[in-house]
C-alpha cells in the first residue's frame, strides 16, 4: 500500500498533487511519501511485537538524510555497508548501538571509524575480514561485537544480480564451517561473538526460502551454544520482495514474515534482528518524468522520456518492471496504445519499457514511475552528463526539496584540470 492516488483526476503524493511539485522543481525527480516510509517501518516493527527485537533499515535502498531521519525519529536502527552510510545514519541521529555494519570487503579505516564512534555489531562476512578486526579493535583496546554472517546455500528464488544465499555467491561463510569459525573467533580477544547473521538475497516473493535459511540458523544456534558460545542475538537479513505490478499477486506482508520468524526462531530466546530496505522505501517513492517526444519507428511506436536509465537503472540492470502511468487520470475505458518507453541516454539498455500499453499521453504529460523508492536514487549517476535528478519528500500537504538538482557549472567545477592544461 502507498500514498500515491489520484484525487480530482490527478496523481497525488499524500495530498500534494504532483504538477505542483514538478512545476517547482522541474522534472525528473524523486518523491517519497513520509507516511508510507513510516507505515513500512512500522508494519515490521509490529510484526515481531511480543519478542525482543529491533528494525535495522537497509540504508542503501534509499539513503537521503531526510528519509533516514524520518525513520530515525520513528526508532529503527541501521543496517550500513560502507563508512560513508555509517557517517549518514550517525548525522541522521541515529546512535551507534542501533547501526549494524555489513558487507564483505569492510576495510580497517571502516572498522576503526564505527568501533570508535559506536556500533552495535559487525556482520562478519570471512575470516580475514575477522582477523582483520581484531586486530583493529585490540588496537583501540577494545573488543568489538561481532555476528558472523553464514551462507546457508539456498535458492532464493529471485533474480541472480540478488540473490546472495547460494553458495556460489560472495557472501557470508559457507554453514558447513560455522562450527569452526566460531572456534576460531571465541579465541580472539577482540572479539566478543552475539549471534548469527543471515541474509539470502532481495525481492523474495515467497516465504519458504526465508524459512529454510532462517530454520537452519535454529539449527545452528543450538549447535553453536552446546559448543560453549554465547548465541544471543540473530539478524535476519532482508529481502521481503514488493509488488512491483498491480496485476501480481502480492508477495507476503510482513505480519506473515513475522510470524513465521516467531514460529521458527521464537523458542530459542534470542534478540532478532531484521534488516528490510526495498519493503521500507520502495513503494515510499515515484519518478516523475515528463513525456519529450512520441517517435514511430518501423514496426512499434516510442515514449521518449526525459528520465533515462542514469536516474533510474533498474530496468536496464535486473530487467525490473516498474508501473508507468500517467499523471493525469486517463478516462475509464480509454483505449490504449503499446510503447517501448526510452529516456534519451546513448544506449540501447536505455530502455524502461518494451511493447508497454499505455493510455494516450502527449509530449509534455507527466508520467510515474511506481515503486520507485528503493535502489532509484541511491543508484543514480551523471552518465550522459545529466546532473543527478532532485529528490522531494511530501508529509501530508507539504513537500520539501531534500536534494536539489546540481546545476550544470556545479557539474562542471567538479572536475579540475591538472598543471599543464
Ligand atoms: C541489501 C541488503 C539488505 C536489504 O535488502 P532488501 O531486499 O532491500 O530488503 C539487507 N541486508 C543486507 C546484508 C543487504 O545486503
Amino acid at each position: 500500500m502507498d500514498h500515491f492516488n489520484y484525487a480530482q483526476g490527478i496523481l497525488h503524493a499524500e495530498d500534494v498533487p504532483i504538477p505542483e511539485i514538478a512545476a517547482a522543481v522541474g522534472t525528473p525527480f524523486y518523491v517519497y511519501s513520509t507516511a508510507t516510509l513510516l507505515r513500512h517501518y512500522r508494519l515490521f516493527d509490529e510484526a515481531l511485537d511480543g519478542i525482543d527485537h529491533l528494525v535495522c533499515y537497509a540504508m542503501k535502498a534509499a539513503g537521503n538524510q531526510a528519509i533516514l531521519k524520518t525513520l530515525a525519529a520513528a526508532g529503527a536502527g541501521m543496517d550500513v555497508v560502507s563508512a560513508g552510510e555509517y557517517a549518514r545514519a550517525r548525522a541522521a541521529g541515529v546512535p551507534g548501538d542501533k547501526i549494524v555494519f555489513s558487507g564483505v570487503g569492510k576495510t580497517e579505516a571502516e572498522m576503526r571509524t564505527a568501533l570508535e564512534g559506536g556500533i552495535r555489531q559487525f556482520n562478519v562476512e570471512s575470516e580475514p575480514e575477522m582477523e582483520a578486526l581484531n586486530r583493529v579493535a585490540l588496537s583501540l583496546g577494545v573488543s568489538a561485537p561481532i555476528t558472523i554472517r553464514v551462507n546457508p546455500d539456498v535458492d532464493a528464488k529471485t533474480h541472480a544480480k540478488i540473490a546472495t544465499g547460494k553458495s556460489e555467491n560472495k557472501f557470508g561463510i559457507p554453514i558447513s564451517r560455522a562450527r569452526d569459525v566460531y572456534a576460531q573467533a571465541a579465541r580472539l580477544d577482540g572479539i566478543d561473538v552475539v549471534g548469527i547473521d543471515v541474509h539470502i538475497g532481495s525481492q523474495l516473493t515467497e516465504l519458504e526460502p526465508f524459512e529454510l535459511a532462517y530454520a537452519k540458523v535454529a539449527e545452528l544456534t543450538e549447535v553453536l551454544r552446546a559448543d560453549g558460545h554465547d548465541i544471543r542475538r540473530l539478524d535476519l537479513g532482508g529481502g521481503l520482495g514488493i509488488p512491483y505490478t498491480r496485476a501480481n499477486t502480492a508477495p507476503p506482508l510482513p505480519v506473515e514474515y513475522g510470524a513465521m520468524i516467531k514460529r521458527t526462531l521464537g523458542h530459542l530466546g534470542c534478540e532478532i534482528e531484521i534488516e528490510p530496505g526495498r519493503l521500507i522505501a520502495g513503494n515510499a517513492g515515484l519518478l516523475v518524468a515528463s513525456v519529450i517526444y512520441l517517435k514511430s519507428g518501423e514496426d512499434r511506436d516510442f515514449l521518449i522520456l526525459d528520465a533515462a536509465m542514469n536516474d533510474l537503472i533498474r530496468p536496464a540492470m535486473y530487467d525490473a518492471h516498474h508501473d508507468i502511468v500517467p499523471v493525469e487520470e486517463p478516462a475509464a475505458g480509454i483505449e490504449q496504445r503499446a510503447f517501448d518507453v526510452v529516456g534519451p541516454v546513448c544506449e540501447t539498455g536505455d530502455t524502461f519499457a518494451r511493447q508497454r500499453m499505455l493510455p494516450p499521453v502527449l509530449p509534455g504529460a507527466l508520467v510515474a514511475f511506481r515503486s520507485a523508492g528503493a535502489y532509484g536514487a541511491v543508484m543514480a549517476s551523471e552518465y550522459n552528463a545529466r546532473p543527478l535528478i532532485p529528490e522531494v519528500l511530501v508529509k501530508d500537504d507539504q513537500f520539501a526539496v531534500i536534494r536539489p538538482r546540481p546545476t550544470i557549472d556545479e557539474m562542471i567545477n567538479r572536475d579540475s584540470l591538472p598543471e599543464w592544461l
